[in-house]
């Protein structure tokens, strides 16, 4: 059995995240500066600590979901004071479940192990519905024991967890499915916004495509049009779903991941582009799929 789980980031996904921790048994301590956030913790029944230093001393597991990697290695060093890695007792097991750039999670993962402690890093899909509904995925980069170690704990949060390799693996694992999904959105887009041009009822080309090599999760989960898939954001005003300043901020990881290892990729940095100039206007807070909007008002 996991003794105390020090949970740092009580967010959005945090929030929630912690209280299935607590519904399931577990004993669960939590620490945010955000005053907002430490209010609705408690409201969840979330036990607060003043300080991280008392969140994290004795705890057995020191789980973050916090912004940016800079937040996950300053909390770890310690800005102006001590770090979570001086003051945590050893071989406690530093649990990232933030999206952070691979190459920060490594070096998370070194810096944790040569403190004399476990490091995991275990970024998720599936948005604040998930976080609440406790059918998060989880993409993990471990050791193996470490994962066994983990994988109860991420059960109680997520209804799939898929141990990807080593250290840094888990948003190694994130990045390129992000990847995958910006730039296959913007294409999907494009062909219903050609569609229209030339003629085409949104659900023929989706009838067809659907059900041909153009399927794909942007087009028959997320549909960027309104009607052929109800439940899909387009129907409800593109309130999200997936926020547009989520996406950019995952394809600025993809295209940080792609620079420092030098793969010769076109379509991945285009759509980082894409949903920079998107999220810096109301795109930030709408679904990713109303990429769409700015694709058909662009065009003449
Ligand atoms: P959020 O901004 O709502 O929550 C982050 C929390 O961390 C804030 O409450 C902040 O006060 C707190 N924090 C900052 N520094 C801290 C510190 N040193 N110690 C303790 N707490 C600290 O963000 P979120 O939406 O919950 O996202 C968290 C992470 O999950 C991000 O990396 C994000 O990319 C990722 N993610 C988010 C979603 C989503 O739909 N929101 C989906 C998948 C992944």
């Amino acid at each position: 059995a996991t003794g105390l789980i020090a949970f740092l980031g009580l967010g959005h996904m945090g929030g929630p995240m912690a209280a299935n921790l607590i519904k399931a048994g577990h004993d669960v301590i939590g620490f945010d500066p955000v005053p907002a956030a430490v209010e609705a913790a408690a409201a969840h029944g979330i036990p607060m600590a003043a300080t991280p230093a008392e969140a994290v001393a004795e705890a057995s597991v020191v789980l973050t979901m916090l912004p940016s990697g800079k937040h996950v290695l300053d909390a770890y060093r310690g800005v102006g004071g001590a770090g979570l890695l001086t003051v945590a007792r050893p071989n406690t097991l530093f649990l990232d479940c933030s999206t952070i750039n691979v190459d920060e999670a490594r070096e998370a993962a070194v810096i944790a192990v040569e403190a004399g402690h476990r490091s995991v890093d275990a970024p998720v899909s599936g948005g604040v519905v998930g976080a609440e509904a406790g059918t998060l995925t989880f993409m993990v980069g471990a050791l193996l024991e470490d994962f066994e170690t983990v994988k109860p704990i991420l059960e109680l949060m997520g209804k799939r967890i898929v141990h990807c390799g080593d250290h840094g693996a888990g948003q190694a694992a994130k990045v390129c499915n992000n990847m995958i999904l910006g730039v296959s959105m913007i294409a999907v887009s494009e062909a219903f916004v050609l569609g229209e041009k030339l003629g085409l009822t949104h659900q023929a080309l989706f009838d067809v495509a659907s059900n041909a090599s153009g399927q794909c999760w942007a087009l028959t989960t997320n549909c960027p049009v309104p009607g052929p898939v109800p439940t899909s954001p387009a129907n409800r005003d593109y309130q999200p779903g997936f926020a547009g300043a989520l996406m950019a901020k995952d394809l600025r990881l993809a295209l940080n991941a792609l620079e420092s290892t030098g793969v010769a990729a076109e379509m991945g940095p285009l759509a980082s582009r894409i949903y920079d100039a998107y999220a810096a206007g109301e795109g930030a807070g709408r679904d990713f799929s109303g990429i769409i909007t700015d694709i058909r008002e662009k065009s003449v």
